[in-house]
């Protein structure tokens, strides 16, 4: 998606633009001083043009020194990939050196630059701000973030400077939605604070540490993906010491935000009837699902492998046999963008499709193998069958008679039908048709 990327120095009010031009009230991220994340992004609508607006926070860190030479990569990794750039200034404080050095070396990327001079409250400041106009830009937006003035003109420039339409087939996929689900201190926000590369801004002995954005994106080189409502699993980590169930309650919530879920559990002990019960909330939501083992950084490796924790995560949360596995640390970081690489690859796996000859052939081969044993015990025929959605993948099974699979009977033919059609990391839904109920 075409990217807008907002520049400047602390304190010129960077945030309140960002919200403003996604016309939030609330603010969305920045609740706390210090607690600005290094970068910021949501998707936004001008003027009928799509675009990703871009908050590049804690880029500046301070206006006296010089931009250090990693806060300068940061801001130039940022501005490179953007397709318009807002230099905001802070029109009371006046220009500084550094923020003409700033506006120079924005320049030289030769893209659409708009400066903008922000806190201009009152028609009677304009007079005073011809010192801007110094820098040599033809055209300056004079607004007020805070009080909403000027940013119509701003927001025409915005669109105006925005390439007509996005070439075909270049649009980005929309975000991948990953809810991070899981009881109470298994680390989940120490894994979204992880992702999103800012663990020294949030942690969770600061007092108050609340995020008023329910949502965070995080972009890595391929594509982006939306943790889902990460602000509530620290507000209701704090009631949830009085009540145990925060997290099943919590994940009630999230699981229809998300397109993937990440279970996640404590190395240090598991799983535990708390987290069965998310496990068996994930599973009857039937979305792809992927299970993040945390804390991996307590365990000694000689004692426990990676094998005897997978059998016992399994042993007790068979019913989700499918999700992929992966021991991460969100303390070192160990591992914990393979979450993201799983992310993908469950949903692929819960997107795939089987044809119905295929499957009618496969079907014929199993029944012969084995005849099909209902609930009751007694035996029935599959006539036929069809693939009927995806997310899961959903398969219609018409019966000779009315029947219910024997449960030992249906796990085994859904793990033949998971082999035969690469169906692994997915849950499978299977759906009987009798003639009678049609
Ligand atoms: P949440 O309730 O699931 O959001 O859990 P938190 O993220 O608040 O983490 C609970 C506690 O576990 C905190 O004290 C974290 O510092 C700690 N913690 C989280 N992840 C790890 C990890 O990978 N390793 C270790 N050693 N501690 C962790």
């Amino acid at each position: 998606m075409r990217q807008v990327v907002i520049v400047g120095y602390p304190n010129a009010g960077k945030s309140t633009l960002f919200n403003r031009l996604l016309h939030q009230k609330k603010s969305l991220v920045h609740s706390l001083p210090g607690m600005t994340r290094d970068r910021v992004s949501a998707p936004c609508v001008l003027h009928e043009k799509r675009f990703e607006l871009v908050d590049t926070g804690g880029f500046f860190d301070s206006l006296a020194e010089p931009l250090s030479p990693q806060v300068k990569k940061m801001a130039w990794e940022a501005a490179k990939t953007a397709d318009v750039l807002l230099l905001l200034l802070d029109g009371r404080r006046g220009l500084a050196p550094a923020e003409t050095d700033l506006y120079r070396s924005l320049k030289k990327l030769g893209k659409p630059l708009l400066v903008v001079v922000n806190k201009i409250d009152t028609s009677a400041q304009e007079a005073g701000l011809g010192d801007y106009y110094r820098l040599g830009e033809e055209r300056l937006f004079f607004i007020s973030a805070e009080h909403a003035l000027g940013l119509s003109d701003l927001e025409e420039a915005v669109a105006a400077a925005l390439p007509a339409a996005e070439p075909a087939g270049a649009e980005e996929p929309p975000p991948l939605r990953i809810a991070i689900i899981g009881r109470i201190n298994v680390g989940k926000s120490s894994l979204v604070n992880r992702l999103c590369g800012e663990e020294r801004f949030i942690v969770s002995e600061l007092p108050g540490t609340t995020r008023d954005s329910s949502d965070v994106l995080i972009r890595t080189d391929r594509r982006s993906y939306r943790l889902v409502d990460t602000a509530g699993i620290r507000k209701l980590n704090r009631v949830a010491d009085e009540r145990e169930s925060a997290g099943v309650i919590k994940a009630k919530k999230n699981i229809p935000l998300a397109d993937v879920l990440c279970l996640v559990l404590d190395a240090q002990e598991f799983p535990t009837h708390q987290d069965a019960a998310v496990a068996k909330l994930a599973f009857d939501s039937g979305k792809p699902l992927l299970i993040a083992l945390n804390k991996w950084d307590l365990i000694d490796e000689n004692r426990v492998s990676l094998a005897n924790a997978k059998n016992l995560v399994f042993q007790r949360l068979e019913f989700i046999d499918y999700a992929p596995l992966v021991t991460v640390s969100a303390l070192t970081g160990k591992r914990t963008m393979r979450i993201l690489d799983l992310a993908d690859k469950v949903y692929q796996s819960g997107l795939k499709t089987v044809g119905t000859p295929r499957l009618n052939k496969w079907l014929a081969s199993i029944s012969a193998a084995k005849a099909l044993l209902s609930k009751t015990g007694k035996r029935f025929k599959i006539r036929y069958m069809t693939q009927k959605d995806v997310l899961p993948p959903t398969f219609v099974l018409f019966t000779n008679t009315q029947a219910s699979f024997a449960p030992a009977y249906e796990k085994y033919f859904v793990k033949e039908m998971r082999d035969a059609f690469d169906l692994r990391d997915t849950p499978v839904k299977l759906v009987l048709k009798s003639p009678s109920k049609k």
